[in-house]
């Protein structure tokens, strides 16, 4: 079996986002392999430790990696604030790796920015890294290369108002609830954010389990700022009716938006606009279309609109909508960078005075503490690509590392026991493994 095969035997996937298979992203050629540790997400710790900690797999993975798209440079994109890390990281740096520190500012991690704070090049809207010769990965999607192993465990921050804020290794499959439970909240009223406080999303049932995208784990009171954001924008009809009494087309939400500064055709003011303008009439498939080159930061809705609107709500509605009606962008691809980009980024100290973060320590060392879950509950998608198919029975025994799922020939990834147990449920969603512990 070559390294690619084995890269995708072993179910590795994009551990920062969306969980798309990394052995794709191996078969390409490129130049640079851009490793994503900027972690621009206040309150979120787990690649900082990651380096910290598992440096040589991690380098070892980058290696790999870089070895396979044949890329003569490696380049870590880091912030520079992390002085210490950086430091400890020069001094293991392998031959053609560089770090590249980079300002603290959000959304310093979105790759496009990334790349262009890193590289100097601007990848054109809806075009991919690869297309200029670049493969951006992240941190912990490199350690699990590095390892050689199936992917059964992921490395993720609780924090918030929790005593134990602390980055976990944790089993795949266990509940949110009994990492929860570990933490300690120290507040008896609290609303959980799965991810980062800028692009996560409201738990509403910690029974869910861990997958191998799920990054934190926030504890909020469920007054916060954030918290009461996060209620509205769920309520389409509630985000245009705010959106259409109060925006006052001031523009501040598109000349601080990170894509548009990159010259991409988004201009969150215009969707805005397109709320009183243009439903259902003309026009609305041309402001639907521009929502595809959104990243998503909630920028714009959380920090930049004077009047707190949510402007990133009506573009993700917009994508959607766009998205269902398979209408595409017509206009130009290869605009400019705003000249004034490098003067218009926005601090991640000011973002968190703004959002009421500072209100907790923004800590998480790595723990060793181990859970010991009584039963795992394995997703069937984790990953972007088709589900897996189950290859066990309900009463089959397993052991750690087994596979229990697979795509075959499919895009995803495989799946495999994080311990050994026994096969308690399979449903057409999950694989629940009840576990057994020796004395
Ligand atoms: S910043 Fe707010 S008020 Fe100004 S155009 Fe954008 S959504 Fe409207
Ligand atoms: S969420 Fe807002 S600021 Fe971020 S890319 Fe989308 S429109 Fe721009």
């Amino acid at each position: 079996m070559n390294t690619v095969q084995q890269m995708k035997e072993n179910g590795v996937v994009g551990a920062g986002g969306a969980g798309f298979p990394t052995y794709v992203k191996a078969q390409s050629q490129a130049e640079i392999v851009l490793v994503n540790a900027a972690e621009c997400e206040p309150l979120l710790h787990k690649d900082k430790q990651l380096l910290l900690h598992a440096t040589d797999l991690f380098f070892q993975g980058l290696q790999t990696l870089m070895g396979l798209v044949s890329a003569s440079k490696g380049i870590i994109g880091i912030k520079k604030k992390h002085t210490g890390l950086i430091a400890h990281l020069n001094e293991r740096l392998p031959v053609q790796v560089e770090l590249c520190p980079v300002d603290d500012f959000y959304p310093a991690g979105d790759e496009l920015t990334l790349i262009r704070e890193t590289t100097g090049v601007i990848i054109g809207p809806g075009a991919l890294p690869i297309s200029r010769g670049i493969v951006v990965s992240n941190v912990e999607s490199l350690y699990n290369i590095g390892t050689a192993r199936p992917v059964t465990t992921k490395f993720l921050n609780v924090g918030g108002a929790v005593e134990k804020r602390q980055t976990f290794e944790v089993p795949l499959g266990i509940s949110f609830q009994e990492i929860i439970d570990y933490a300690c909240p120290t507040i008896r009223d609290f609303t959980i954010i799965e991810g980062g406080p800028m692009m996560g999303k409201i738990v509403e049932d910690l029974s869910l389990p861990v997958t191998k995208t799920t990054a934190g784990l926030l504890v909020f009171p469920q007054d916060h700022v954030l918290i009461q954001k996060y209620r509205i924008m769920a309520s389409e009809k509630r985000v245009n009716q705010i959106g259409k009494a109060a925006c006052d087309q001031c523009t501040i939400c598109t000349e601080l938006c990170p894509r548009y500064l990159l010259g991409h055709p988004i201009q969150p003011h215009k969707a805005m606009r397109s709320l009183v303008f243009h439903q259902d009439g003309a026009g609305e498939n041309e402001i639907q279309t521009h929502a595809l080159y959104c990243c998503q930061c909630n920028l714009c809705s959380f920090v930049s609109c004077p009047e707190g609107l949510f402007p990133s709500q009506v573009c993700i509605n917009n994508r959607a909508k766009a998205l269902t009606k398979k209408i595409q962008y017509q206009g130009a691809l290869e605009n400019e960078p705003h000249p004034l980009a490098p003067y218009r980024k926005t601090p991640s100290k000011r973002l968190k005075r703004m959002l009421n973060l500072d209100l907790f320590p923004d800590s998480g060392d790595l723990s060793e503490h181990q859970f010991a879950p009584q039963t795992l509950r394995l997703l069937l998608r984790q990953h972007i690509g088709a589900p897996a198919t189950p290859v066990v029975s309900v009463g089959d025994q397993v052991q750690q590392g087994q596979k229990i799922a697979t795509v075959g020939d499919a895009l995803g990834a495989e799946i495999h026991a994080p311990l050994a147990g026994q096969v308690s449920e399979v449903d057409d969603q999950a694989i629940t493994l009840t576990l057994a512990y020796s004395e």
